[in-house]
């Protein structure tokens, strides 16, 4: 951009620097944490402001990963799962918070969202193509139902009232990180920014002028968007049975499982949920697949301020009440 002024062009110079500061730009990152990609895109008309605004969602989300991942050893989630059903395990607010809403949000699912999906869940190795025999499932199904968690509101502890229970937010904790991430862009002035965890999208205002473009793959081309949506300060997020799966004898085991069963859910292969915070869109995402298309739109239908997409298993879409033609 041209800085210097003639002086006879020195008024209208002012005002175009005014308008168009040197450094207004797109400052842009992506980067593989959570065991998945992270993207952030902030508008900044200060290369300093714009720099700080994409470390910082990052280290959030190296926060998050650090203090909920199931992989690592020393985590808080993975030390409650090592001593909880010994006696309560002292927590974080933010973990014990965290656990309370997934409580919440199981009760207004029929249990379709239930974060202790993981006492069978963790026997699946998606990587390895590994999955549990049917034995081990049917020994461990008792101890997937959110009522074996027992929270001390006082002493900020979580006790699991089953001997065999595991937690895990891998279907909550990625929302919970980009509202994380949005809170501290607006606290840096920021006006316009997205930010994507894996399936999980947040917007701040607009594109500039326009809206944000955000698509839904086709869950059986991954390459391909299935929908493309025009939105703008909301959030989306998306759960497929594309994103951790493999084949066996012609049969798809992807990483949604219903805790009824144990096993991976097949009326839907994909779930998109509209609404304004993406921590409650991404549970109701895995909610509303296990759920299945009528239970799911009921669901939906019934949530104000969100709304949902659903390609159930023949490819057909379905629309909630709030996005459907009038
Ligand atoms: P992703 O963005 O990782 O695809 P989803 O929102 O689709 O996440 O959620 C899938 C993840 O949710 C799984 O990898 C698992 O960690 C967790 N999960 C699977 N089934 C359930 C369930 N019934 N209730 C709660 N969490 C679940
Ligand atoms: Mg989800």
């Amino acid at each position: 951009m041209i800085r210097q002024c003639s002086l006879l062009a020195g008024y209208s110079c002012l005002v175009f620097s005014l308008l168009f500061p040197a450094s207004a730009a797109w400052y842009q990152d992506k980067q593989g944490i959570m065991g998945t990609n992270i993207q952030v895109e902030v508008w900044s008309d200060d290369v300093q402001q714009g720099q700080q605004a994409t470390q910082a969602v990052m280290a959030e989300m190296e926060r998050i990963n650090q203090l909920m991942s199931p992989y690592i050893a020393n985590s808080e989630l993975a030390i409650v799962n090592q001593h909880a059903a010994e006696h309560p395990v002292k927590v974080s607010k933010e973990l014990f918070d965290l656990v309370a809403l997934s409580i919440e949000i199981s009760k207004e699912t029929q249990g379709a969202f239930d974060i202790t999906f993981a006492s069978v869940g963790y026997l699946y190795d998606y990587r390895q193509q590994h999955k549990p025999a049917d034995e081990q499932i049917k020994s461990l199904l008792a101890a997937i139902n959110f009522r074996h968690l027992v929270l001390d509101e006082q002493q900020y502890s979580i006790f699991f009232s089953h001997p065999k229970v595991k937690i895990d937010l891998g279907g909550i904790a990625k929302g919970q990180a980009v509202d994380n991430a949005i809170a501290i862009l607006q606290n840096l002035h920021i006006k316009h920014a997205l930010v994507t965890a894996g399936g999980d999208t947040r917007l701040l205002g607009d594109r500039r002028g326009k809206p944000w473009m955000v698509g839904i793959r086709d869950p059986r081309h991954p390459d391909k968007q299935a929908v493309v949506l025009p939105l703008i300060d909301t959030a989306l997020s998306t759960s497929g049975d594309y994103e951790r799966y493999f084949e066996q004898d012609g049969q798809r085991y992807h990483h949604i499982l219903s805790p009824k069963s144990g096993t991976s859910s097949y009326e839907v292969q994909s779930v998109s949920i509209i609404g304004p915070r993406s921590v409650l869109n991404d549970a109701l995402s895995t909610a509303v697949f296990v759920l299945g298309v009528q239970q799911g739109m009921d669901l939906l239908n019934r949530t104000l301020g969100y709304d949902g997409i659903i390609m159930d298993n023949q490819r057909r879409m379905h629309y909630s009440t709030g996005l459907a033609k009038p």
